[in-house]
């Protein structure tokens, strides 16, 4: 595995100030914070360098400001959450660098945490300018990287502060790139790799990467309809993207060339009108799909097959959901076959990672969530992970 430091290489930080980059985009509503999982992520590396005797000085970003001051998106709003998640009282700063940040450290003892504000309030967060890292670092003796889910983006407190202080990765950083080198980087063998969700458009570059890493490539989900259709089925009315028959048909014979075999439904659940338990709900084999019908899960034989497949594995890698899994009875397939991948992970048998915005939430809905060897809440960056990009964020960190 690249090499990066981690807080276990930190010497001693007593008074020392560590800007520590974290993902405070917490989901809002009227004002008050809905989740506080981000905040629950950051703790571990916030309280241990707390801990250690560093001035905690939180940098993240709020929304998407475009370089202006936003009084709606100021970082002042997450405060309440941060204190609450990690039992200590944090201090608030309107700035992220200059002689405002500079009296706040000459205020702060040793473990004490303050947040700065949003960063994209200032242009040169977003365009990476080496003056604003240069600002934002002049005040400070160390640089901790723990927002995974920014790495994918190449901005001054992401990527830009680790060439100019000594960097480190923070601790769910550590834990997200483990997961993810035992997952793709050095995976045990055979690997599966399950791709589901509403579009193959939106996931060309994940299956095009996919196809050349996996040994098993499990498509489900609207996407599997392109493909279904590409091979000549009727999908009816499925959700399915007729123009891209041609990108499908080059991403199974890619397949075909690296010995990846591509497993796309062959029962799936079916139904004229999109709604809960629908009146017009059948399973068929997918050449029987009536014209009028629409395919919003793979089929319970499908299922069983996969989970087969499973069980001859070692690695699976997840993203997507199987089926339309919000509407009953249509997450029937993605539950089934995380509960496979969960009790094989409990044994011991199989590495599963997953991650994606709709495919935590379908694991969480099938109640698999602890089960599973590591779910990275990182939406885009995981996506790019799964794409085979090198991480700007992540880049840095092994450079620095
Ligand atoms: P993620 O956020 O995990 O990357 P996506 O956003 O790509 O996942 O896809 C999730 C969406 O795909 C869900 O809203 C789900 O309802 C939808 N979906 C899955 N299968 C189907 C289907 N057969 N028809 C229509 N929508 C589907
Ligand atoms: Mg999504």
């Amino acid at each position: 595995m690249t090499k990066f430091r981690t807080l276990d290489d930190l010497g001693d930080v007593t008074g020392k100030v560590a800007l520590v980059r974290v993902d405070l985009n917490l989901p809002m509503q009227d004002g008050a914070v809905t989740d506080d999982t981000r905040v629950r992520a950051a703790a571990p590396t916030i309280l241990e360098l707390a801990e250690k005797g560093a001035k905690v000085l939180l940098l993240a970003h709020f929304g998407r400001p475009k370089g202006e001051r936003v009084s709606t998106q100021s970082l002042s709003m997450v405060i309440d959450a941060v204190q609450d998640v990690l039992g200590k009282e944090v201090m608030f700063v309107p700035e992220i660098a200059g002689p405002v940040v500079e009296q706040t450290i000459g205020i702060l003892r040793a473990g004490d945490i303050a947040i700065l504000e949003n960063t994209r309030f200032w242009k040169g967060e977003e365009k990476n300018d080496p003056e604003l890292a240069k600002a934002i670092a002049a005040n400070a003796d160390i640089y901790v990287n723990d927002a995974f889910s920014a790495a994918h983006r190449a901005h001054a407190t992401t990527e830009g502060l680790a060439h100019v202080l000594p960097a480190y990765a923070g601790r769910s950083m550590e834990a997200e790139l483990k997961a993810l080198e035992k997952a793709l980087g050095q995976p045990d063998r055979p690997v599966a790799a399950v791709v589901g969700g509403a579009k193959v458009s939106s996931k060309l570059d994940v299956l095009t990467h996919l196809v050349t890493q996996v040994d098993h490539l499990i498509i489900g989900g609207g996407m599997a309809n392109t493909f279904l259709a590409a091979r000549g089925v009727n999908v009816g009315k499925s959700l399915c993207e007729h123009d891209l028959a041609a990108t499908a048909e080059k991403i199974l014979e890619a397949a075909d060339q690296s010995g990846c075999t591509v497993h796309l439904p062959y029962d799936v659940v079916v139904a004229k009108e999109f709604a809960a338990n629908p009146a017009s709900l059948r399973t068929c084999n997918v050449h029987e799909v009536a014209a009028d019908e629409m395919i919003l899960d793979v089929g319970p034989q499908a299922v069983e097959a996969l989970a087969d497949v499973l069980k001859t594995c070692r690695t699976l890698v997840w993203n997507g959901p199987l089926g339309a899994f919000e509407t009953q009875p249509f997450d029937a397939a993605t539950v089934a076959l995380a509960r496979s991948a969960a009790a094989l992970s409990k044994e011991g048998a199989l590495v599963s990672v997953a991650g994606g915005g709709d495919t935590v939430a379908a694991l969480n809905h099938a109640g698999v969530a602890d089960d599973f060897t590591y779910i990275s809440t990182a939406g885009g960056a995981f996506l790019e992970w799964m794409e085979g990009k090198e991480l700007p964020g992540v880049k840095a960190l092994e450079q620095a």
